[in-house]
């Protein structure tokens, strides 16, 4: 799975921005060295802000929700201590029914609600203002039903016979490593910790495999499966070959939990993220407030751009020098008002006649 990314530049952009203008002046040619400082300033800068902005953005959210619980529902400070307590009956305290049929039914239910939305949307094109905010906007509008079957067969072939065995194998590993899974939550500040860990790790483990998976040795047999869709659409987010999906969308994310000795219930909220970071990465919209879907769209559509999930090692390995030339480059922002990205950045009339002309060559 693939995490959607927010760019720098978000906090300031909105739907009154101006288009940019192009600099015409002639660019003085950086040296290798030059060039490479600046690959890793970007990198450093990146690794602050996104990592830094998650945080605090999930620690925002969870101070304002218990905020709220508190005062109009009267819950007390161990609110989540409570629900957890809960859930952990539910399951009658078995460790092995927690974390292997807990954590499927979680992520399972969440999947199939968050795309909900997108498939409605794809198969019948309605509600037709969120079609004004499609990245590729001649595609997919509907989505023909044989490409979509195969789709959503292959998506729960992966959900029952690849998630279930790996979270089999998950389960071991956790208590070999000692995980945390009693009835008590570690507390909050710890929690923001690991989730900034198990980010860096997704990034590392996602963009590594990812390159490996271009391989041309590896490519055409394990990863062309997920690249048929150069349009992608929510539930593709792991439209993959088995491998793939174990080396590419399940590996990276237990990495920092593994590491940190993590609890079960905190897993549960990674795995979450994970998914709806993956949807939207390839649900195919620019949509106001969602994290910004362009860097993996751009990969489906290009192929040797745009590995990663955050873009920091694409910055640091120069594998997004395609994507920063692009016109879904400026783009690349939290859209904070109503108008969609592509008015406010809008297509070169004479790159688009091109695009179209090498479209009807093809
Ligand atoms: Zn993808
Ligand atoms: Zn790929």
């Amino acid at each position: 799975m693939e995490c959607a990314t927010v760019r720098e530049e978000s906090c300031c952009a909105g739907p009154s921005r101006a288009p940019a203008k192009i600099d015409t002046k002639p660019q003085e040619a950086k040296t290798p060295q030059a060039e490479l400082m600046s690959q890793w300033a970007d990198t450093i800068k990146k690794v602050i802000f996104i990592v830094g902005g998650a945080v605090i953005v999930f620690a925002a959210a969870c101070n304002s929700l218990t905020w709220h619980l508190q005062s109009f529902w009267g819950a007390s400070g161990d609110f989540w201590n409570r629900q957890w307590m809960k859930v952990y009956h539910l399951f009658g305290g078995n460790l092995f029914m927690l974390e292997v049929v807990g954590t499927q039914m979680v992520t399972f239910v969440f999947y199939w609600l968050f795309n909900a939305f997108f498939l409605f949307v794809d198969i019948t094109g309605k509600p037709a203002f969120i079609l004004k905010y499609k990245i590729q906007d001649d595609q997919n509008t509907p989505v023909p039903w044989p490409k979509l079957r195969k789709a959503l067969q292959t998506v729960l072939f992966n959900q029952f016979f690849v998630n279930i065995p790996f979270a089999v194998f998950l389960y071991v590993m956790m208590q070999l490593r000692g995980c945390n899974i009693s009835a008590d939550l570690p507390t909050f500040k710890w929690v923001l910790v690991e989730l900034g860990v198990f980010l860096i790790f997704e990034e590392i483990g996602f963009y590594y495999f990812h390159r490996l998976l271009h391989h041309p040795r590896m490519y055409k047999h394990f990863h062309k499966k997920h690249h048929e869709w150069t349009a992608p659409i929510g539930v593709t987010a792991i439209y993959a070959h088995p491998l793939e999906h174990v080396l590419a969308n399940m590996l990276p994310p237990v990495i920092g939990p593994l590491l940190m000795g993590s609890h079960v219930a905190v897993l549960w909220v990674w795995f979450l993220i994970v998914e709806a970071s993956a949807i939207v990465a390839h649900c195919g919209y620019h949509l106001p407030l969602l994290p910004s879907p362009e860097a993996h769209d751009f990969h489906h559509l290009k192929f040797t751009n745009c590995y990663g999930t955050l873009g920091i090692l694409d910055r640091l390995h120069g594998t997004d020098n395609l994507f920063r030339e692009s016109k879904n480059y400026p783009r690349h922002i939290l859209l904070l008002g109503l108008v969609p990205l592509s008015q406010t950045f809008p297509d070169d009339p004479k790159q688009k006649r091109k695009d179209l002309e090498g479209k009807k060559a093809d």
